[in-house]
């Protein structure tokens, strides 16, 4: 009889904590702000690039060639679907910040990319608002584009970051005025039937000859407040970003891409 009642009262207690553990209100985590997920030091080492003579690699033989020179119709408008509209001119195009993000028509898996971009000499502004632009990876993961010439920013925000989850392995910029070449190779994620990655997606990213990240494991989207989230997808568009700073547009020449 004492071990039944013994029994009951353990149950008692053990019903009582756990519904005082149900009632217990836990502080609500902080809300984030940009500046949480900005990572100042180290800064990376300057590296000056090869001459390339200002010459750019045309595409290889079987590469989809993105842009050469004389048409966006690769391309469309992210924000209303319709003509890509930004403005093309003597063999390049050029950032019109009046009219969204651009995105490639053709969605695209594993793959090599080829683009070359190029800030005006005169460019103005500091940190994020200098030559702000980026390269969107099926349309979900940001390789920086940022004039990080003689521009401190926070590093994991500079020129070929996976923007705020890596900080490049190098500062390889040239200055403004000349072109900047970006080839990276990404390979395409792979997910769980819970949504959650069963292969992250990666990314190895050279500029001007320099490797700024080597097979990097991208953790989730490139957000700019707050923590990387996973959403899974499928084959997406190459995004290019029209950054809203007040800073002289950046132009673009030379892309192509071949899939793997
Ligand atoms: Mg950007």
């Amino acid at each position: 009889m004492k071990k039944v009642i013994l029994s009951l009262l353990t149950i008692a207690i053990a019903t009582t904590v756990s519904a005082q553990e149900q009632k217990k209100e836990y502080p609500k985590p902080e809300k984030m702000n940009p500046g949480m997920t900005e990572f100042w030091t180290p800064q990376p080492k300057i590296v000056t690039p090869g001459d390339s003579d200002n010459k750019f690699c045309t595409a290889p033989s079987d590469a989809i060639v993105l842009f050469d020179g004389s048409n966006l119709n690769a391309w469309k408008s992210n924000r209303s679907g319709g003509e890509a509209d930004w403005t093309v001119h003597d063999g390049v195009f050029t950032v019109d910040k009046t009219k969204g993000d651009i995105i490639t028509k053709q969605s695209f898996g594993s793959f090599q990319l080829h683009i070359e971009w190029c800030v005006p000499e005169n460019i103005t502004g500091t940190g994020q608002a200098r030559g702000n632009s980026g390269v969107f990876l099926q349309n979900k993961y940001e390789i920086q584009i940022l004039d990080s010439y003689n521009n401190e920013t926070y590093s994991n925000g500079q020129a070929g970051s996976v923007y705020k989850q890596v900080i490049p392995k190098a500062n390889a910029m040239r200055k403004p005025g000349e072109w900047n070449v970006y080839d990276i190779i990404y390979n395409a994620p792979v997910f769980n039937a819970d949504s959650t990655y069963k292969v992250h997606p990666t990314v190895t990213v050279i500029q001007n000859g320099v490797v700024l990240l080597n097979h990097f494991v991208i953790q989730g989207t490139t957000e700019y407040i707050g923590h990387p989230r996973v959403i899974p997808h499928g084959d997406g568009p190459i995004r290019l970003q029209m950054h809203g700073d007040k800073s002289e547009p950046i132009s673009f020449r030379n892309i192509w891409l071949r899939e793997l």
